[in-house]
C-alpha cells in the first residue's frame, strides 16, 4: 500500500484515482472542481481541501493537469507540491506539457531533495477507464522502478523512455500521429459521404486492411453518427500540437504534415469547436468542402 497524493481528477485523473484506490492504495485527492473530488470519495478516496493537503504525508504524487500553466502552479507554485511534499517524495506528473517544463519539474525537485518523472499517457479515456493507458516516463531508472506498481494498476503498455522531458517527446510523437489519423479519417468520410458511397460499410473494410488502426476501431461509428462529446477536447489537442511543433523547432527538424495538422486543428478552434471531441475534426474537413 502506497500513500498517493492525487491532484487533478478530470476526465482522464478520475477513474486514474479510482483504479489506484481500487488496487488498495491510500488515495487523497484534489481538483479545484469540488464535484470531482466527491466522486473520489465515493470510491473510497479520501479527499483534500488544497494541494497541500492532498501531499500531505504522500510517498507519492501524481498530478493529471490540463496544460503547463497548470502544472507550473501546482507542482512549482507557492503552496505547491514541492513545497508541500516530504523530502523523497516521488512525484510523476502525467499531464501532456512541453518537455522543457518537465525538466524544470526535475531540476527543482532534486533542488528540493524530492524526485520526478513526466509519465504522460495515451489511450484516452476509454484507456484510462479500462486501465490500458499506454505510458512513456522519463526520467531515472531508479524512480522508474519504484513507480512501475503503482503505474501497473492504470496501464497496460509501460515504457521508460530516457532522461526527464523524454516521456514528453514520445507523447509529442504519439499526438502528430493520432492527429493525422484523424484528420485522414475525416478525409475518407467526407469523400465517401460525397461520392455517394454509404461510409459504414466503406470504413468496416479499410478497419480490416492495411488502413486498420484503433481511431477506425473505437470511433469510426461516433464519427459517421456526428457524435462529438469528449473524450478528447480539440482545445487540448491544439495544445498538444504547440509542443509537437516547439519540439521540432527545437531539435531543427521540418514536420510539414505536423505543421498543416496543427492548422486543421487550430481552424476547428476558430470554428467553434474546441470543446468538442478531437474526432470534430471531421467538421473541419467537411467545411472545407461546403459540406
Ligand atoms: P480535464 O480538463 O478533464 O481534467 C483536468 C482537471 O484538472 C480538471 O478536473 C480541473 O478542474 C483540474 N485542475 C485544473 N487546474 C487545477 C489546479 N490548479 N488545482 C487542482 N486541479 C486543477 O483534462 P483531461 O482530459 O483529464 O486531461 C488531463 C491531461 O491528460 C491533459 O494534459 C491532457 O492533454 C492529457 N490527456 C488527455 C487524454 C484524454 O483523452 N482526455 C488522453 C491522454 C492525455
Amino acid at each position: 500500500m502506497t500513500a498517493v497524493g492525487f491532484v487533478g481528477l478530470g476526465i482522464m485523473g478520475s477513474p486514474m484515482a479510482g483504479h489506484l484506490v481500487a488496487a488498495g492504495h491510500q488515495v487523497t485527492g484534489f481538483d479545484l472542481a469540488t464535484e470531482a473530488v466527491r466522486k473520489l470519495a465515493q470510491t473510497g478516496g479520501r479527499t483534500a481541501g488544497s494541494v497541500a493537503e492532498a501531499v500531505d504525508g504522500a510517498e507519492v504524487v501524481i498530478t493529471m493537469l490540463p496544460a503547463d500553466p497548470q502544472v507550473e502552479q501546482v507542482v512549482l507554485g507557492e503552496g505547491g507540491v514541492l513545497e508541500a511534499a516530504k523530502p523523497g517524495t516521488l512525484v510523476i506528473d502525467m499531464s501532456t506539457i512541453r518537455p522543457e517544463t518537465s525538466q524544470a519539474v526535475a531540476r527543482a525537485a532534486t533542488e528540493r531533495g524530492l524526485r520526478a518523472l513526466d509519465a504522460p499517457v495515451s489511450g484516452g479515456e476509454t484507456g484510462a477507464r479500462q486501465a490500458s493507458l499506454s505510458i512513456m516516463v522519463g526520467g531515472a531508472e531508479a524512480d522508474f522502478a519504484q513507480a512501475r506498481p503503482l503505474l501497473e494498476a492504470l496501464g497496460k503498455t509501460i515504457v521508460h523512455v530516457g532522461p526527464a522531458g523524454a516521456g514528453q517527446v514520445v507523447k509529442a510523437a504519439n499526438q502528430l500521429v493520432v492527429g493525422g489519423i484523424y484528420a485522414l479519417v475525416s478525409e475518407a468520410i467526407v469523400l465517401l459521404e460525397a461520392a455517394g458511397v454509404d461510409p459504414g460499410p466503406g470504413l468496416d473494410v479499410l478497419a480490416g486492411g492495411l488502413a486498420a488502426n484503433r481511431i477506425l476501431d473505437l470511433k469510426r461509428e461516433s464519427m459517421i453518427a456526428r457524435q462529438f462529446q469528449p473524450g478528447f477536447r480539440i482545445d487540448l489537442h491544439h495544445k498538444d500540437m504547440g509542443i509537437v511543433l516547439a519540439a521540432a523547432r527545437q531539435a531543427e527538424v521540418a514536420l510539414p504534415v505536423s505543421a498543416l495538422i496543427a492548422q486543421l486543428i487550430a481552424a476547428g478552434r476558430a470554428m467553434g469547436y474546441g470543446s468538442l471531441d478531437h474526432s470534430a475534426l471531421l467538421r473541419v474537413v467537411e467545411q472545407l468542402s461546403g459540406r
